[in-house]
C-alpha cells in the first residue's frame, strides 16, 4: 500500500488533480482510498458526485470513539473508489488540524487501511503550516508526498514553505518529496520557471497539466474529467499523470529556497526581455 500526500496552496488544484488521478488509477485496476483532510471538505466531491454526507468531525461529535463505525463517514465512489472528509470545526472555533489527526486515527482504529487496498491519497491543504496538517507525514503515514504549485508566486511560496516542513520530518522518518506537479495557470515560461524551481529544491517536476476549461465542465457535473469526458486530451494528461506516479522511484528530501532566491528565479523567467 502506498500513501500520499498531496499538498499545495489553497485553490491551486489539489481536489481536482487528485481524484483525476485516483480516477485514473483506477481504470488501472488499482484499489483507493481518498483521505480529504481540508475543512474546506470538497476533496472527494467528484468521486462521490456530491459533497460526502457525514464527515469524520460529525461523527465524532454526535458519538464516543469506541461507537463510531466505518459506514458513518466511509463512502464509495466512481469506480469503487472509497472517499473519506475529514471535516472541519465550525468557523472561528477550534482546530481544523485537529480533524485531521482524529481522522487517520479512526481510520486505523476501524480497520480502513485493508489489505487490499493500493493507494491512500491525503488530500492536504498547504497554505498553513500548523502541525496539524503535517499530520500524515509527521507520523509517517504517508511516506511520499507531491506538491501541486502552478509559475505563480503565491503558490511557489506555499510549495516552498511546504518544503520546509518536509525538510523537517523528512530528517527523522521516512517521508519524501516525490516531486512538483504543475497545474498551469497560462503563466509566462511556467514550465522553465517550474523545472527550475524543482532542480534547486533537490526534486523534479514530474508533471506538466495543461490548463483546459473542461476540468471545470466537469466539476459542475460533479464528475472528473477521467468520468465526464474520457476520450479527451484532459483526460489523457492525467492517466499520463497516473502512470508516472505509479511508476515513480525517485524520492528526495527538499532543499528549501530562500525568500530571495525565489524570487530572483521569478524574476528571471517572468521578466526576460
Ligand atoms: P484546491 O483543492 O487546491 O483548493 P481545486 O482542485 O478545488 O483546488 O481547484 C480550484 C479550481 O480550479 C476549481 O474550480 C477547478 O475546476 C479549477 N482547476 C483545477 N485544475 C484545473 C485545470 N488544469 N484547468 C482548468 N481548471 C482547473
Ligand atoms: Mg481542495
Amino acid at each position: 500500500m502506498r500513501q500520499i500526500a498531496i499538498y499545495g496552496k489553497g485553490g491551486i488544484g489539489k481536489s481536482t488533480t487528485t481524484q483525476n488521478l485516483a480516477a485514473a488509477l483506477s481504470e488501472m485496476g488499482k484499489k483507493l482510498m481518498i483521505v480529504g483532510c481540508d475543512p474546506k471538505a470538497d476533496s472527494t466531491r467528484l468521486i462521490l458526485g456530491s459533497l460526502a454526507g457525514r464527515m469524520v468531525l460529525d461523527t465524532m461529535r454526535d458519538k464516543d470513539e469506541d461507537e463510531a463505525e466505518l459506514q458513518d463517514f466511509l463512502h464509495v465512489g466512481f469506480n469503487g473508489i472509497r472517499a473519506v472528509e475529514s471535516g472541519g470545526p465550525e468557523p472561528g472555533v477550534g482546530c481544523a488540524g485537529r480533524g485531521i489527526v482524529t481522522a487517520i486515527n479512526l481510520l486505523e482504529n476501524l480497520g480502513a487501511y485493508t489489505p487490499d487496498t493500493d493507494y491512500v491519497l491525503y488530500d492536504v491543504l498547504g497554505d498553513v503550516v500548523c502541525g496539524g496538517f503535517a499530520m500524515p507525514i509527521r507520523e509517517g503515514k504517508a511516506k511520499e508526498i507531491y506538491i501541486v504549485c502552478s509559475g505563480e508566486m503565491m503558490s511557489l511560496y506555499a510549495a516552498n514553505n511546504i518544503c520546509r516542513g518536509i525538510q523537517r520530518y523528512a530528517k527523522s522518518g521516512k517521508t519524501k518529496l516525490g516531486g512538483l506537479i504543475c497545474n498551469s495557470r497560462l503563466v509566462d515560461n511556467e514550465k522553465k520557471l517550474v523545472s527550475e524551481f524543482a532542480e534547486e529544491l533537490n526534486t523534479r517536476m514530474i508533471y506538466f497539466i495543461p490548463r483546459d476549461n473542461l476540468v471545470q465542465h466537469a466539476e459542475l457535473q460533479r464528475k472528473t474529467v477521467i468520468e465526464y469526458a474520457p476520450q479527451s486530451q484532459q483526460a489523457d494528461e492525467y492517466r499520463a499523470l497516473a502512470e508516472i506516479i505509479d511508476k515513480n522511484t525517485e524520492f528526495s528530501v527538499p532543499t528549501p529556497l530562500s525568500n530571495d532566491r525565489l524570487e530572483e528565479l521569478l524574476l528571471k523567467n517572468i521578466l526576460v526581455k
